[in-house]
């Protein structure tokens, strides 16, 4: 096992002028499980493939524990890699293709089929080894891509969406056996996907792209409540935080008819004359009359679970409002109802630059960089990681929930190591308590 480093790693490709992957600087400890996310052509395939050795790296470096492996080539760097094809081969039976790789590699068959079946163990193939994959589910596919990765005994795992052909139920459960057959073989896995509760759901941290640009590495739960910027914040949580530009007098701002007191401490952070607000569902509750008159559009009943997206006139702008109510609820679309913070609000971020004003150094990753090489050190008390050209604060609270918010958790450590003997694939993964 290995952790991997990448040290302003870039990637400009033939042809482009601006960097695919730019200056890319981070961390992932040894056995950890590290999901890189973001919206489509951020870069993270590139950055996965980089680690690969798939594609050139034009600066900087990376390194595979202390090995530098910049120029190394994909066959040496002790890596296996799991597609979103699976690329199985169809004439090779289950058992042929998770080995076929040992076989390449010289094993010996006794050794071989003994990894297979241990392999297949784990993954609750063992009824299906004779058989060839069109004569498996999807499901069971994607779990043999996963055997022929696991059978290698890599020092780490590079995952890139493989489970974007699963359907939706089966995507959940897989993704459940994939994190917690990760931290049953302790095994260093960078996992790709552009689905944030995917991504929320499964690394012990998250590494959140945009445009090439790494936005913020930390904890799922850092990422959710304190996001370092605008985008972080727009990105990840389903349904999404409400973001609006509030005006700043007297160091006051106006939520509708109530006055919400900017922190001192936050003003001096900014020569704005406004300031982007972001407000979770969650943190908004339904009052008699205090707050943003919001008229409802649907109310979206997901059984323990209500959310009311409605829109509102803020300081002039009409936006829309998402707000997380009980649930049982006869509010009906055309109601109107007032919304105010419960507390006070919650992230404000900088309406230029995009960047977290409030409670900035994150008490996680105060902690982690006590702890940490120092490579992730410096990510993640940074918070944000490079300087983010992130978009002017959006008027508007983002997109319409996918799904339910990512089921909460902490990271939690990988499982002991050599914790291997027992089928991981019919359990559910540890649950992570805060
Ligand atoms: P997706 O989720 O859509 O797969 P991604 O985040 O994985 O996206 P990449 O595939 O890494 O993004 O692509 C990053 C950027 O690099 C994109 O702008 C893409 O158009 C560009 N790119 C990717 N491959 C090449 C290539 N071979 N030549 C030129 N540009 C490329």
């Amino acid at each position: 096992m290995a952790s991997v480093t990448f040290e302003k790693a870039t990637r400009i490709y033939p042809g482009t002028t601006r960097p695919a992957v730019d200056q890319v600087e981070l961390t992932v400890n040894d056995g950890e499980f590290l999901v890189l996310v973001g919206p489509s052509g951020c870069g993270k395939t590139t950055t996965l493939r980089m680690l690969a050795g798939l594609e050139e790296v034009n600066e900087g470096r990376i390194l595979i524990g202390d090995r530098d492996v910049t120029q190394v080539p994909p066959k040496d760097r002790d890596i296996a890699m799991v597609f979103q094809n699976y690329a199985l081969y169809p004439h090779m039976t289950v058992a042929e293709n998770m080995g076929f790789a040992l076989k390449i590699a010289g094993v010996k068959k006794a050794e071989r089929a003994e990894r297979v079946l241990e392999a297949a163990k784990l993954l609750d193939l063992e009824p299906y080894l004779d058989r060839k994959p069109k004569a498996l589910s999807g499901g069971q596919r994607q779990r043999v891509a996963m055997g022929r990765a696991i059978v290698r005994k890599p020092a780490v795992f590079l995952m890139d969406e493989p489970l974007s052909n699963l359907d939706a139920k089966l995507r959940v459960a897989t993704r459940t056996q994939i994190a917690s057959l990760q931290r049953r073989l302790g095994v260093t896995t960078v996992y790709v996907t552009h689905d944030q509760v995917e991504a929320m759901t499964m690394g012990d941290r998250v590494a959140v792209l945009k445009d090439g640009l790494l936005q913020q590495v930390d904890t799922p739960r850092a990422l959710y409540e304190r996001p370092a910027n605008v985008f972080v914040a727009g990105f990840i949580g389903s349904p999404a935080m409400n973001l609006m530009t509030l005006k700043i007098t007297g160091g006051v701002v106006k939520f509708g008819n109530i006055n919400l007191k900017i922190d001192a401490a936050v003003l001096a952070k900014t020569k704005e004359k406004a300031i982007t607000a972001g407000l979770r569902p969650e943190d908004l509750v339904i009052t008699k009359n205090e707050g943003i008159e919001v008229e409802v559009d649907v109310i979206e009943e997901l059984g323990a679970d209500a959310f009311l997206y409605g829109s509102a006139v803020v300081d002039g702008e009409k936006i829309d409002v998402i707000a997380r109510i009980g649930s049982v609820s006869s509010l009906r679309s055309g109601d109107k109802v007032f919304l105010k913070p419960q507390g006070g609000i919650t992230h404000l971020f900088d309406v230029t630059t995009g960047l977290r004003l409030n409670n900035d150094a994150p008490a996680t990753a105060k902690k982690a960089a006590a702890t940490k090489p120092a490579t992730a050190a410096a990510v993640s008390a940074a918070g944000a990681v490079s300087a983010v050209a992130a978009k002017p604060a959006a008027k508007k609270a983002v997109a319409k929930p996918a799904a339910k918010p990512a089921a909460k958790k902490v990271a939690a450590k990988p499982a002991a190591k050599a914790a291997v003997a027992k089928p991981a694939v019919a359990k559910p993964a540890a649950k992570k308590t805060k």
